[in-house]
């Protein structure tokens, strides 16, 4: 085999996490095909959605010295259902379509009988001797993104494992720095399009602990626990928005981050699920509740100082009553906690 495309194949499936494969998928048909732009968009969760995400962005150009120089584009952008995408959607087939610098290529990707996103690549020559080249490295992502994604996943519950989380979180604030950053400057118009972010809006990082679960396992056993877990992550599931992230975290713990909304939204959403699981009839056990704690995610913190908010809410939430939920800013605005101004010395569950 071409030791290229063997140097390449160890390249992608030596990502150990889905986002960092896209990027490698993406590097590695820049260097092989001659194209001048590769992206990967992703579907949103959403099923009408108008638009797909932009999630991994290259422009390849030449130097003087007819060398590639590479730029990698902020991830985020919102990028409307084109005639072309909507047809590779569609059809599940590339699609190739005339763009004025030459060519452009549409490749639906799927995962599990799922198309998962779609990947664009522009040339300014055909790219049929390459075709074979293309599909085989597209063929590859595929089959190594069902590994990562089962990696990335907590066995009994399905949800986000907790190794994936600082990725995750990491890439939203940037995703959040960036698209302020575009709000705030003057010449918006004909800029790409992001996702507006309402100045009272904002992402929120949520956990949630059941309540004397310890109880649960000593009264009925570790089986009937773990039934208590699967329910109520699939309760998650089904309350929670499809854009929002669900992560089980270890034993009875979960973390949920919620797409941008104003305080008011974010504090009803995690009081309905609160009352959504105290109302509900696990057998057996007449009631179990869930303490939860939430914390605004702002472009300029760090995961590490979000998780320990809520969690300093999530605790005083257990002082508090249990089955209550409460949120970190209000409990510094009411006095009832004192703002750390140093960060990293809580240790964490
Ligand atoms: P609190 O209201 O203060 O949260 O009380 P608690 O009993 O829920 O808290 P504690 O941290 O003392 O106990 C958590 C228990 O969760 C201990 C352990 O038996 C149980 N647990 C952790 N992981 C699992 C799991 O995967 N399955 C089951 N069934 N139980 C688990
Ligand atoms: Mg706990
Ligand atoms: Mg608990």
């Amino acid at each position: 085999m071409n030791n290229v495309i063997l140097k390449s194949i160890v390249e992608m499936t030596g990502q150990r996490d889905v986002d960092s494969l896209e990027c490698s998928l993406v590097a590695t048909l820049a260097e092989m095909v001659p194209i001048h732009e590769a992206c990967l968009y992703k579907r949103l969760p959403q099923k009408d959605a108008k638009v797909v995400e932009e999630f991994v962005c290259l422009s390849i150009s030449k130097n003087d010295m007819g060398e590639n120089h590479y730029l990698w584009h902020d991830p985020g952008r919102l990028v409307p259902i084109d005639s072309n995408l909507a047809k590779a959607l569609a059809v599940k087939n590339p699609v190739l379509y005339q763009v004025p610098t030459g060519i452009g290529l549409l490749i639906p990707m799927s995962c599990e009988g799922e198309i998962i996103g779609v990947l664009s690549l522009e040339s300014t020559q055909g790219l049929s001797e390459y075709k074979a080249l293309i599909e085989g490295i597209v063929k590859i992502y595929e089959n190594y993104s069902i590994i990562l994604n089962e990696s990335e996943r907590d066995k009994l519950t399905g949800l986000l494992n907790r190794r994936t989380f600082d990725n995750k979180l990491s890439r939203l604030l940037k995703i959040q720095r960036v698209t302020k950053e575009e709000d705030a400057s003057s010449e918006k118009n004909g800029k790409p399009q992001r996702r507006y972010l309402g100045p009272d809006s904002f992402a929120w990082l949520v956990i949630l602990d059941v309540d004397h679960f310890k109880r649960v396992n000593d009264t009925f056993g570790h089986v009937y626990g773990d039934e208590v877990l699967l329910t109520l992550s699939q309760k998650m599931t089904g309350m929670f928005r499809s854009s929002d992230l669900l992560f089980r975290f270890g034993g009875e713990e979960f973390v949920i981050i919620l797409e941008p909304i104003p305080f008011e939204m974010a504090q009803k959403t995690v009081d309905r699920f609160r009352k959504l699981i105290a109302e509900h009839s696990f057998s057996q056990i007449d009631q179990i509740t869930v303490s939860l704690g939430f914390s605004r995610i702002t472009e300029n913190d760090y995961p590490q100082t979000v998780l320990e908010n809520a969690d300093k809410a999530l605790y005083y939430a257990k002082e508090h009553g249990r089955n209550c939920a409460y949120n970190y800013e209000l409990l510094i605005e009411k006095g009832e906690l004192v703002e750390a101004k140093e960060a990293g010395s809580v240790d964490l569950f």
